[in-house]
């Protein structure tokens, strides 16, 4: 039977009536009203608890009541029930889809807590870090302990990526080599991807080696023919085609010489270049040097150096490295201008207090879509090639990396037929001004 409420009061009102007649009757009508309605009262409490302890249990069947008031609350309870059932399954089914979409993944990925601690891996990142499932809930520092992770998760920008050796050095052990990456989600969640790299830095270092190798034997060769040649056109048995033919043979083996020294340089220059002290070094008597060196070349092209550096500043920086930055601008600078168009170098501080440290020319310029590639190996921008032919297209690359092992950058900015800056950025932290 389904007793809608209003027949339930009605009923109510019936056995009331009933009551007072049977009061009337007997005179004890408050007597059994009062001892009706403490009964009727505690019936309701009993079957309310009951329906409070079914409304926080799991079973989603057998409702308790079906009819009256709490018939209604039951079908009540029973929908909400049902709905969050539904929603809850629904957030269940979408997770086990994300974490078997993650766990395919041929990367590893480990799911970091607000506080860094694992919270969740998939099986590559077991592999790669060995990593177990008592592990979650632990901090990611405890488990992968490198300076490089260290500094990664505690001040790792967005998408910041650093090349650790693998946390097992058993020999066996394939995995040799992993990058890892921090990448930040949601409100402040990050997430840590991890790649087996062993192939690629083993092809990587391969490369260097053969570059390093090949640049140091050729050496050799390559003073021998430049002896040679020299020699030959010291000697005044050979006639005018011969000499001329000679000459070419000697620029080109000067060429390869500077060749095989840029090479062996920028080698050396990614191996991370041991010995890299940094000290205070100054940046007019820098440009003094440098300017003193290449004077001679300039004059040949009856151009003028000019240095507008204050001698207040300094740089925090490996002075042989500078040197080098400088000295493949301001030749560049020579090479690639006109005849008595003067070069400058100057100081500025740009918006954000960086030191930045300018070579100018009031040479041919290069047009815009070389600029992004010009710090390329072998990259030369063939319309300017003709005004330095034994150019190798590898002074520029080593600028960048001697720069960036000062935390600084190159900007080149150029207009065709007005000449060429090339900017030499350095972080405030780099800069020392004497008061
Ligand atoms: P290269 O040995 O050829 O000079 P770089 O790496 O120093 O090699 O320069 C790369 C190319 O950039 C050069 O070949 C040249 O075409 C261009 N370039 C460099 N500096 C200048 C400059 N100051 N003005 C015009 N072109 C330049």
């Amino acid at each position: 039977m389904n007793l809608e409420p209003k027949f339930e009061r009605n009923w109510l009102f019936f056995y009331l009536l009933v009551l007072v007649l049977v009061g009337l009757l007997t005179g004890y009508t408050v007597e059994l009203i009062a001892v009706f309605l403490v009964g009727y009262i505690f019936i309701y409490l009993y079957k309310l608890e009951k329906l409070y302890q079914w409304a926080q249990s799991s079973n989603m069947e057998n409702l308790p009541y079906e009819n009256g008031v709490l018939g209604l609350l039951s079908s009540y309870i029973y929908q909400c029930k049902k709905q969050r059932f539904e929603q809850k399954e629904s957030v269940k089914y979408q997770l086990e889809r994300f974490r078997k979409l993650i766990s395919i993944f041929p990367d590893g990925v480990v799911i970091l807590s607000l506080s860094d601690e694992i919270q969740w891996f998939n099986n590559e990142a077991t592999r790669l870090l060995l990593l177990e499932k008592r592990d979650i809930g632990l901090p990611i520092n405890h488990l992968l302990r490198h300076p490089k992770v260290s500094e990664l998760i505690n001040r790792g920008s967005k998408g910041a990526v650093v090349t650790i050796d693998a946390p097992t050095s058993e020999d066996q052990w394939p995995v040799k080599k992993l990058e890892v990456r921090l990448l930040p989600y949601g409100d402040n969640e990050r997430l840590l991807l991890v790649r087996d790299v062993t192939q690629m830095e083993r092809a990587s270092q391969m490369r260097k080696d053969f570059i390093s190798n090949a640049s140091h034997e050729l050496r050799t060769p390559l003073t021998v023919m430049k002896g040679y040649s020299e020699l030959l056109l010291a000697s005044d048995v050979i006639d005018d085609d011969v000499r001329a033919s000679l000459k070419k043979i000697e620029q080109q083996v000067v060429k390869m010489q500077t060749m095989t020294e840029e090479l062996l340089t920028l080698s050396r220059l990614e191996e991370g270049g041991a010995g890299f002290k940094e000290v205070l070094v100054n940046v007019r008597s820098l440009c003094e040097q440098i300017k003193s060196e290449l004077a001679p070349v300039a004059d040949t092209k009856e151009q003028n150096l000019i240095v507008d550096v204050s001698p207040a500043i300094n740089l925090r920086g490996n002075k042989t490295s500078l040197v080098t930055v400088l000295r493949n601008l301001v030749t560049n600078a020579i090479n690639y201008s006109e005849k008595t168009g003067d070069i400058h170098i100057f100081w500025s501080m740009n918006e954000l207090g960086e030191g930045v440290l300018t070579v100018k020319d009031a040479g041919k310029g290069i047009s815009a879509r070389h600029l992004s590639r010009l710090t390329e190996r072998f990259y030369r921008v063939p319309e300017n090639n003709v005004m330095h032919k034994t150019g190798t297209g590898l002074g520029l690359a080593i600028v960048k990396h001697e720069l960036e092992r000062h935390d600084a950058r190159l900007i080149i900015d150029s207009v065709v037929g007005k000449g060429s800056w090339f900017h030499c950025v350095f972080p405030i932290t780099k800069v020392n001004i004497t008061k």
